[in-house]
């Protein structure tokens, strides 16, 4: 019997109403230890099924993880399954009835007499401490394989694995340890980034074997490069160097970098920027429907760069909420760079911005003339920049490649030494 499975236990799981992110998470922290996982299964809240999961696996592999159903309710059945599937009995653990009596008393909270019942483990199950949760987990032993128990919660199953189970695994199953670094990119195609790309990891040492791994968040691209058979601390300064040859060729388009996981978006990064140049930037949004102000807002409170803005589709009405006059001008390439050059001095103006950006037009083909055409124009204090683009795509694809064009021009406005030097 060998290898890894995974089962995540719940009616919202395969009813569709959870995404399964125990069974990525737990996936790619083992991937990162050299441990494959062979298999992931979910199965509902129903006794057969459980109990025939959970002896299937435990009959194909070393080694079985299993989230979720040790709560307190008649829908948590985890424990009971488990001692049906391996025909042992459930028993009161004390030591667990100690831990559930002592997470309510901490907290100054009446124990209800259901909470009982997250005592009642498999015989033979040794437990697994669990300080966030009134809910214990729990590893069985039985003929060749090891499971372990763990609760559904995502914060307290990641903890409990760390502390708990990985320490655990690692005395018996000896994994090809991976290195992992990450670099986010935004302003190259897919195909682009990898042929820039080819060959950039040159000759490796000895045993060293890399992958390469993309993936598209559209407009983002993720680049994860993936170091085996390297011993530790030749490893992190190798896939240092590899990283860095990586980022030297894809040059700008490189906005982040780290290791397995990377939480900074595009958005993120620059609202980072700005708010470490001290620059506060307002927009005047006639092509992405509100998109570019919920990116910026989306992961984190920007309000102190980010004043605000004013979403329209017509260029004429953004004109005159913002005081820039549009009955003489020709709504066709040039008037529209034109009037965007003005919106972007005047909606920075009415901020009180040090940035302005105004970005015009609309996905194809939606609202004529534009049709996929974008203009994105930057004001400062002392500098205009404009540019125009064509991207024929279609709806919220256009809007949110529209909002990161215009951040990429914003991010641009931030570094030039004009606008420093005008601070
Ligand atoms: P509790 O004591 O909270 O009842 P439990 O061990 O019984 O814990 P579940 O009832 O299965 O766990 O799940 C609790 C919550 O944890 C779910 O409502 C869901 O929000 C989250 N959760 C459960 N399983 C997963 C999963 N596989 N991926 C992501 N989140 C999950
Ligand atoms: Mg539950």
């Amino acid at each position: 019997m060998a290898g890894i499975e995974i089962i995540t236990i719940g009616d919202e799981l395969v009813e569709g109403r959870l995404v399964d992110t125990n069974a990525t998470t737990l996936s790619e922290r083992l991937l990162v230890e050299g441990l494959t996982v062979a298999r992931h299964t979910s199965v509902g809240d129903d006794r057969q099924e459980i109990v025939a999961g959970l002896r299937e696996a435990a009959g194909r592999r070393r080694v079985v993880l299993v989230s979720g159903g040790l709560g307190p309710t008649s829908d948590d059945i985890t424990a009971e399954c488990a001692a049906e599937a391996f025909g042992v009995s459930l028993v009161r653990s004390p030591e667990a009835l100690a831990h559930v009596q002592q997470f309510f008393a901490s907290r100054g909270r009446e124990m209800s007499p259901n909470n009982e019942k997250q005592a009642d483990l498999p015989a033979g199950a040794v437990i697994l401490p669990n300080p966030r949760g009134t809910a214990v987990g729990f590893r069985l032993s039985t003929d060749g394989c090891e499971l372990y128990f763990m609760p559904g919660v995502p914060r307290e199953l990641i903890a409990m694995f760390e502390e708990e189970v990985l320490p655990d695994l690692r005395t018996f199953l000896v994994g090809a340890p991976r290195r992992v670094a990450q670099l986010k990119v935004f302003g190259l195609g897919e195909s682009d980034v990898a042929r820039k790309l080819e060959g950039f990891d040159g000759e490796l040492p000895g045993d060293a074997r890399l992958t390469v791994q993309y993936r598209a968040t559209f407009p983002e691209i993720h680049v994860r490069l993936v170091l085996e058979g390297v011993d530790d601390h030749r490893a992190e300064e190798l896939l240092e160097a590899l990283s860095a040859e990586a980022q030297g060729r894809l040059s700008k388009s490189v906005f982040a970098t780290g290791g397995t996981r990377v939480e900074t978006s595009f958005p993120d990064q620059v609202v980072a920027e700005l708010r470490s140049a001290g620059l506060r930037v307002a927009a005047i949004d006639g092509a992405t429907g509100g998109v570019l102000g919920r990116l910026v807002s989306k992961t984190q409170d920007s309000a102190d760069v980010f004043l605000g803005g004013i979403a329209a589709p017509y260029p004429r009405i953004l004109g005159s909420v913002i005081g820039v006059a549009t009955e003489s001008v020709d709504i066709d390439e040039e008037g529209i760079g034109d009037l965007a050059q003005q919106m972007a001095a005047a909606v920075r103006d009415r901020f009180r911005a040090d940035l302005g950006v105004a970005v015009l037009g609309a996905p194809a083909p939606e609202v004529r003339p534009f049709e996929g055409s974008l203009t994105v124009a930057v004001a400062t204090r002392t500098d205009r920049a404009l540019r125009q683009y064509n991207f024929p795509i279609e709806g919220d694809r256009f809007r949110v490649l529209a909002a990161y064009v215009a951040l990429g021009q914003v991010r641009r406005a931030i570094r030039s030494a004009a606008l420093r030097e005008s601070q």
